[in-house]
């Protein structure tokens, strides 16, 4: 289940989710929304299904602790006897506090993913972003209060700076943190970083090449991390098991404006908006066809470097595959950009900065 808080402290400068910053007057409302979704939708049989809770945002602790304890109050009301092994609180190192501690303590399996983005101020700043990098090691340092299991996020493909990898094998020998993940930055329409970019104050970061990730996971590795996923790495034992849901298709629900969710074959994306949410707008909805799952199998497995795609279960699903996709993997083996291991298929080191390219070619 994902649940997910719209609102943040104040906007960085690249960021195309959706979230709200000051808008504090709102959250009584979000809270009594959620509340009724949460009652409405997670039906008893459906509550005893749900195996992880991944409360993302926005920033989800920008709500402050009195209603952040609301809002875990009435999820954990209606999850009470859910089998949940793991629950995911994304945060941010200004909002994360001691004062958070007693309310999360109990979760189980609990995960805090911080959202540090970079390891230096000026690299913070540079993307338009607040706060400093001591702040995010005092955060990292309170959240290894609540769990071990802390994992902090960076940007990636920034042409200006440097690869953060510099700075990784310090500070997770330093700080224990059990995960990173490592995206890159993406320009997204109509933000600030997006008009920087037009005025030619910063530099387009789609012509970033893909040495960041690869000194990031070589970093890393140096540390004990395994590269799971493309842009995931974890500690053995340590990998996030809500995203590996996505990543394995199983269903899940989306609650909150503009959470979106697949259940049953049947995409369900809730109003983009706080306000047509808070209104009661009907969400959009897609049925899933059999091709559709075919190719999000092959893009979504992929991913996962270590598991890779497997041909006997795609086969289970979907049936034999077709000519054409099996000659486009082997095409893909014969160059070096996919490894063939039994019926399993996994991007090799070459093909990893070109997995776009190696998907889009199988469809
Ligand atoms: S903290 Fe995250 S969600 Fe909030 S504005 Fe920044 S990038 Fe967007």
């Amino acid at each position: 289940m994902y649940v997910h808080v719209p609102f943040c402290v104040s906007k960085c400068a690249y960021c195309g989710f959706y979230s709200l910053p000051g808008a504090t007057g709102q959250v009584s409302a979000f809270l009594a929304r959620l509340g009724s979704e949460v009652r409405q939708r997670l039906t008893p049989d459906l509550a005893a299904r749900v195996g992880t809770v991944f409360i993302g945002g926005g920033n989800p602790t920008s709500l402050g602790p009195a209603d952040f304890g609301t809002l875990l109050q009435t999820l954990t009301d209606v999850l009470g006897g859910s089998p949940i092994g793991e629950w995911t609180i994304e945060t941010n190192p200004e909002t994360w506090s001691r004062d958070l501690l007693p309310l999360v303590r109990g979760l189980p399996g609990l995960r805090l993913s911080l959202g540090l983005q970079r390891l230096r101020d000026e690299e913070i700043a540079w993307l338009g972003r607040a706060g400093t990098a001591a702040q995010g090691r005092q955060a990292v340092e309170a959240a290894l209060e609540a769990t071990p299991n802390v994992g902090i996020d960076l940007i990636l493909g920034v042409p200006e700076l440097p690869s953060p990898a510099r700075d990784l094998g310090t500070f997770v020998a330093a700080l224990p943190v059990r995960h990173v993940s490592a995206y890159f930055l993406s320009l997204e329409e109509d933000t600030p970083y997006a008009a920087w970019v037009e005025a030619g104050r910063r530099a387009d970061p789609d012509a970033a090449g893909p040495e960041d990730l690869f000194e990031v996971a070589e970093a890393l590795a140096a540390a004990g991390f395994e590269h799971y996923e493309i842009s995931n790495f974890a500690r053995p034992g340590s990998r996030c098991r809500h995203n590996l849901g996505y990543w394995h298709q199983q269903d899940y629900l989306g609650l909150g404006p503009a959470a979106v969710g697949t259940f049953e074959m049947v995409r369900r994306a809730n109003p983009g908006s706080l306000a047509g949410w808070l209104a009661g707008e009907p969400p959009a909805t897609e049925e899933l066809t059999g091709a559709t799952r075919q190719r999000e199998f092959l893009m979504l497995r992929l991913r996962l470097l270590q598991e890779g795609l497997d041909l006997e279960e795609f086969t289970r699903r979907f049936g034999p595959p077709s000519p054409a996709l099996t000659a486009a993997l082997s095409r893909e083996v014969a160059a070096g950009r996919l490894i063939r291991d039994g019926s399993r298929y996994r991007l090799s080191a070459a093909g990893l900065p070109l997995a776009n390219q190696v998907i889009a070619g199988l469809f």
